[in-house]
This record gives C-alpha cells, structure tokens and sequence, in this order.
C-alpha cells in the first residue's frame, strides 16, 4: 500500500526562471521510513514544499494517501533542520506540543494527554514546564519531533532535522527516530545531504542528482542491516 506518490513532477521557479525539478517520480509505501539523499541544489526543500501544498509544482502529480494534494494536507506534519526557529519561545515545551492541536478539534484535556504521551516517548517528561530556550539544541529538537508526532501524522517529513545538532546529539536522535517511528507506527519521508545517515535509518533511500534533479537510484535497505 502507497501512502506518497510523486509522479513526473517538475518545478520550475519564476516561470522562466530556474529549472529546480525536471522529472521526479517514487512512491513511499505505508510504514517505511523512505530517505531522500541528495547534494545542495538538487531540490529537496522544492521536493517537500509541493508535497507539503507550499508551493504548486508546474508539472506532475502528487498523491497523498491515493488522494491529489491541494493546499495543505491537515494528516502531514514536519520537522525543520531550525529547531530555534520552529518552537514558539513564549510557550512552555507541553504548549508548544499542544499548539498544532487547538486546529484539529481536541478538547483541552485531550490535548494534554497527547502531548503528554509523545513527550514520555522522546524522554522529555521532566522538560513539560520549560521553556524552549532553556534546553539544549537536540533537546529543542525532541520538541519539535514530539510536536510533529502528537498530530499523528499519515505521514511525517523531516528536512535535515539532525544537521543542527553535534554528532553524540544526532545518532541519540537518530536512534530515537527509529524507537518512535515503531511506536507510533509511522511513515516517515527524511530529506539529507548525509549518505551514511540515510543508509542508517531508511527502509529505502532515493538518491536525487543535482540540477535537472532525478532519481539516479531507488535502494531498498535490507531489513537487519547495519
Ligand atoms: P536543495 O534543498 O536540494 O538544496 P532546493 O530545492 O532549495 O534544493 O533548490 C533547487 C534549485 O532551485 C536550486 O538551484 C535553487 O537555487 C533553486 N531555487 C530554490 N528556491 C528557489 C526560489 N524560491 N526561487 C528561485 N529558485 C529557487
Ligand atoms: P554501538 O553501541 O556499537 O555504537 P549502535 O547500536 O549505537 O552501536 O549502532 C549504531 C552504530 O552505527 C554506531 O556505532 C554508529 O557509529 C554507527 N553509525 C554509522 N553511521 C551512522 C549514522 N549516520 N548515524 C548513527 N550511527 C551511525
């Protein structure tokens, strides 16, 4: 089963201006966590702004769940690279989790349990009552993650989450991505320039070449690897 189909889509900016997406097409089944790897330039972010309804690409097709995206799609959530300048620094961390909620019809107490339960799952029960600016950068992150899954996206995107941290930070990220997407049962589309990580956490990585951006190979990593 398809959760994400992209098929044929081409981006260009401007009209005449540049040609940041010629041919792109790859599906993302149900449950995988699918990597995109690509240098600077090859349009990653263009990639995740027409899956997201950002922008509207001037060719092609995307699928969400089997259906067209128009606008933005409410069953998608994403996680940035800039942890600082995602979380809303006047709100304490559980607000900020609850914040995405307010729109999708919870009620206050069922807000606070959800945010509650994602905060257990990335290890930031105890941060509940602090302010974003007095964590650490991965710890900002973890927010960010806990915000994104306590919307329980169909399908979540993550735009180079892990290249604004050290190193220790990443692969603790890393390896909490891989915990929570189990639990949460999620399906996961990550965008990075770092082929090691993408070979570490992905079912299946895309590997996109620079300008005209295309798949250059679809790789299916072997259950149990690494
Ligand atoms: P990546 O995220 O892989 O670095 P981008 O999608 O940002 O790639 O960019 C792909 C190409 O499109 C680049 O050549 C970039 O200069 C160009 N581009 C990106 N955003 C815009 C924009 N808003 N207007 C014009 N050109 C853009
Ligand atoms: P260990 O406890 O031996 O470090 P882990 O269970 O943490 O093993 O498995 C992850 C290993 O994979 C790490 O040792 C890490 O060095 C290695 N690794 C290679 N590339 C990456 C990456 N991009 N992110 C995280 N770990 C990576």
């Amino acid at each position: 089963k398809t959760m994400l189909e992209v098929s044929g889509l081409g981006h260009r900016y401007g009209g005449e201006g540049h040609l940041a997406i010629a041919d792109l097409t790859f599906q993302v089944r149900i449950g995988e966590l699918a990597c995109i790897v690509g240098p600077s330039g090859c349009g990653k972010s263009t990639l995740l702004r027409s899956i997201s309804g950002l922008i509207k690409p001037t060719s092609g097709d995307i699928r969400l769940h089997g259906g067209a995206v128009q606008g933005v799609p409410t069953d998608l959530a994403v996680v940035f690279q800039d942890y600082s300048r995602s979380l809303f620094p006047w709100l304490s961390v559980r607000s900020n989790v609850e914040f995405p909620l307010r729109s999708r019809g919870l009620s206050k107490a069922g807000r606070r349990g959800r945010a509650d339960e994602v905060l257990e799952w990335v290890g930031l029960s105890a941060a509940a009552k602090k302010y974003p600016w007095q964590l650490s950068g991965g710890m900002q992150q973890r927010v960010s993650i806990a915000r994104a899954l306590a919307c329980r996206p169909a399908l979540l995107l993550m735009d180079e989450p892990f290249a604004s941290v050290d190193a220790q930070t990443r692969f603790e990220l890393e390896d909490l991505l891989l915990r929570v997407r189990k639990q949460f049962d999620s399906t996961v589309l990550l965008v990075t320039h770092d082929i090691d990580e993408s070979i570490y956490l992905a079912d299946r990585v895309f590997v996109l070449s620079k300008s005209p951006a295309n798949i250059v190979a679809d790789l299916a990593i072997p259950l149990g690897d690494v």
